[in-house]
């Protein structure tokens, strides 16, 4: 038992190898754990450059004043409900401080926003379902990097979209998924059972 137990931990420490990186401020202890857990789940899908660029522009943790200061600053007038923001790889994302677990989740949300492939992010706000369907995709993959992760509630953002992501992700495969998400391959597999989606989406909101 004591055997096994010893093996276990030796093989979980060795998945993660030790990074260097510096713990300066206490900001730093979210932002590294979040791109731990990114990079243990997703980490074969990323190029190593692009992680580079977001460790060397860091996601930002923002008082409630902060955050809808420079919200306001894109045009994003109304905060109220939004834990996070971001635009692409080359700017941080804007998390509102808050709970640890809360705030590791919102930056790894975020952080998948700056890792999904410029033209699969295109393509998912060329209408506004895809946009809800692409929201959902993020929380799906947020909530397996989150996994057991303390202070984390799974299922308060994007219940509903999370859910479709899931059928998605059985319809088309999960490592195919990830595969049109980083990378914009599976483009035409993944495209076609998205495009059902979106107009299986815009049926149910007519009727
Ligand atoms: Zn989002």
């Amino acid at each position: 038992m004591s055997n096994q137990q010893a093996t276990e931990l030796c093989s979980e420490t060795t998945e993660i190898p030790f990074i260097g990186r510096k713990l300066e401020s206490l900001d730093d202890i979210p932002r590294e754990i979040a791109d731990r857990r990114l990079h243990v789940e997703f980490g074969e899908f990323i190029a190593p450059e692009k992680s580079e660029t977001v460790r060397n522009i860091p996601d930002v943790l923002e008082t409630p004043e902060e955050f809808s200061e420079s919200a306001k600053k894109v045009g994003l007038e109304d905060t109220r409900g939004i834990l996070g923001w971001s635009t692409d790889l080359e700017a941080p994302a804007h998390v509102l401080k808050g709970d640890v677990g809360r705030e590791i989740a919102t930056l790894i949300h975020e952080d998948l926003h700056r890792f999904t492939h410029p033209e699969t992010m295109r393509k998912m706000h060329e209408n506004p379902a895809l946009c809800d369907t692409y929201e959902g995709i993020t929380e799906y993959l947020t909530q397996q990097a989150a996994e057991g992760l303390h202070g984390h509630e799974p299922g308060e953002c994007y219940p509903e979209q999370v859910e479709s992501a899931r059928q998605l992700a059985a319809e088309v495969g999960e490592i195919e998924l990830r595969k049109y998400f980083f990378q914009h391959e599976m483009a035409d597999e993944v495209g076609k059972a998205l495009k059902r989606y979106t107009e299986e989406a815009k049926i149910e909101k007519t009727a």
